[in-house]
């Protein structure tokens, strides 16, 4: 029953785990992938923000200058907006020919130089706030560009204040995104509107292009922000991505499909601690309930196994049942016992009995003298019929029979409530009186003689015995020494003329 509950639960509790595994992996992946989206979105609004305010520190400056003549002035202003706010790494004024004008660090030594960049050309064509593409510059670092454009009191562009900020390098830009607090595993990229990677943790993947990964990127441009399930090959296969507002630039958060599996076993282990406690309390609860259930039982059993049926039926009323069923069992088998008993001791009774005069059979007078101490005094009477052999010859057996059944109800009378009567075969018997002396033995012998000298029975009217009586005592308590005592003394009885009682110990005696 224990084991039949044990592994109930194991198999419960593994199914539990399995199931919970199947289910949580799916779980893990949505909540994983809607973590990603909501990050890239934050990052995001975050570096938009970085923009917006690094764009009104650049427009401050312009304010600032209205003319490129006042060479401290713009020196000043330069070292002022990289040092005060530190959005940018480097800071340059240029006139509307690209040359610059002020620069900061001055250890760039960079005035006076022609800017040749792409970014720088583009800032002066498009004469307004200007964020470039990622580009490698006049200083040979890799940075992106903003810009504003400078104009004179008259209203005459006269070229532009502009700041990099480095991608490679330490800066604020690469501080937001690659400080973020968030699961282990996940990777940060910024990518332009061409697919170059402008940021990454890994610096080598700076200016490559997502381009070459094309299913990848085809997702990315589906919409302005969103999650998917990338390949291994690309790097992560959680993705989350979102666009910025001020560049056209993205987000892009990658979580490697490990960290699902992290977390899922991280699961499954806190899972199974806590399955492993219910199961050991389970096992406990079973146990005890199991070994309540089974106590009883075992000891009903242990009842039918008994061989003595009194002692038994008394052990069965001890045991203590507390639930139902045992104890319609321990009724039912009670009841089992009772009837076995009764049966087993009518089945003795009548083994032990002559069944024709129902006087006790050699058995029964065996199994009678068991109950006293051979060592006391006691006595034994033999009888046997005088000239039975003619009662049989004369009325037939049957008739033999009723004169055999007759004379045993009047030795019943002539007996007391003590005596243990016995037919030891044909028509001899044995009468024991227990706790008699030879005296009253004696005495007892006669008075059966003359009662049946006197008493009428069927067909023959008239019968006579002739009896020997033997004493436990003279015979050093040996019962069958005392029965052949007491057979001699019949025998003598019959041979000095019948009718009469002797005594055999210690002196043969004729009492009459
Ligand atoms: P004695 O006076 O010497 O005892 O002579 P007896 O005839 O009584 O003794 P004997 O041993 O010669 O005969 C006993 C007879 O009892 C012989 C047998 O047929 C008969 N007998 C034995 N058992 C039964 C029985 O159960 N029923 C009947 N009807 N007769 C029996
Ligand atoms: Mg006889
Ligand atoms: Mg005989």
């Amino acid at each position: 029953m224990l084991m039949l509950s044990v592994g109930g639960i194991l198999f419960t509790s593994m199914l539990l785990l399995s199931a919970l595994t199947l289910f949580q992996k799916g779980n893990i992946e949505d909540r994983l992938l809607d973590n990603n989206l909501a990050y890239a979105r934050k990052l995001a609004d975050t570096t938009d923000r970085y923009l917006v305010t690094a764009q009104r520190e650049l427009a401050y400056s312009a304010e600032q200058i209205k003319n490129l003549n006042n060479i401290e002035q713009l020196k000043s202003e330069a070292e002022r907006l990289r040092l005060q706010s530190g959005f940018f790494n480097s800071v340059v004024i240029v006139n509307s020919d690209a040359i610059i004008a002020a620069a900061s660090p001055e250890s760039l030594n960079l005035v006076g130089l022609k800017l040749h960049s792409k970014a720088s050309v583009q800032a002066i064509e498009a004469k307004k706030s200007y964020i470039s593409e990622p580009f490698v510059s006049a200083a040979g670092n890799y940075v992106v560009f903003i810009s504003q454009p400078l104009f004179s009191s008259s209203g005459n562009y006269i070229g532009y204040i502009g700041g990099t900020i480095y991608l490679q390098k330490e800066s604020m830009l690469s501080d937001i995104l690659s400080m973020h607090f968030y699961e282990k595993g996940t990777d940060v990229s910024v990518i332009n509107d061409n697919g170059k990677i402008i940021f990454n943790s890994d610096p080598k993947l700076i200016g490559t292009n997502l381009k070459s990964v094309p299913d990848y990127y085809a997702e990315i441009l589906k919409k302005q922000s969103g999650h998917f399930f990338g390949d291994s090959k690309s790097g992560g296969s959680l993705i989350g991505y979102a666009s910025l507002q001020q560049a056209d630039w993205k987000i892009i958060i990658s979580g490697a499909s490990e960290g699902v599996s992290r977390i899922l076993l991280e699961t499954v282990v806190n899972a199974f601690w806590f399955t492993l406690a219910i199961i050991v309390l389970t096992i406990t609860a079973v146990t005890v309930f199991a070994t309540r259930i089974s106590t009883p039982l075992e000891k009903l059993a242990e009842c039918t196994r008994a061989e003595d049926g009194e002692s038994t039926i008394k052990k069965l009323s001890n045991i203590k049942v507390w639930y139902k069923e045992a104890e319609r069992l321990k009724d039912a088998l009670s009841l089992h016992l009772q009837i076995m008993a009764r049966r087993v001791s009518v089945l003795s009774d009548e083994a032990m009995k002559d069944p024709l005069t129902k006087l006790y059979n050699r058995k029964g007078f065996s199994s009678s003298l068991k109950q006293y101490r051979q060592s006391d005094e006691h006595c034994v009477i033999a009888i046997d019929i005088d000239h039975f052999k003619k009662i049989n010859d004369k009325y037939g057996h049957d008739g033999g029979d009723a004169v055999l059944v007759a004379f045993s109800d009047k030795l019943r009378e002539l007996c007391l409530s003590g005596h243990v009567i016995c037919r030891f075969g044909g028509e001899e018997f044995v009468v024991l009186l227990p706790y008699t002396d030879m005296s009253d033995a004696s005495t007892l012998a006669e008075h059966i003689r003359e009662g049946i000298e006197h008493a009428h029975f069927p067909y023959a009217d008239k019968v006579t015995i002739s009896l020997g009586v033997a004493g436990f005592s003279d015979n050093e308590n040996d019962v069958y020494a005392v029965l052949r005592k007491a057979d001699l003394a019949l025998y003598e009885a019959k041979r000095s003329g019948r009718n009469k009682v002797i005594i055999s110990a210690p002196q043969e005696t004729t009492v009459s």
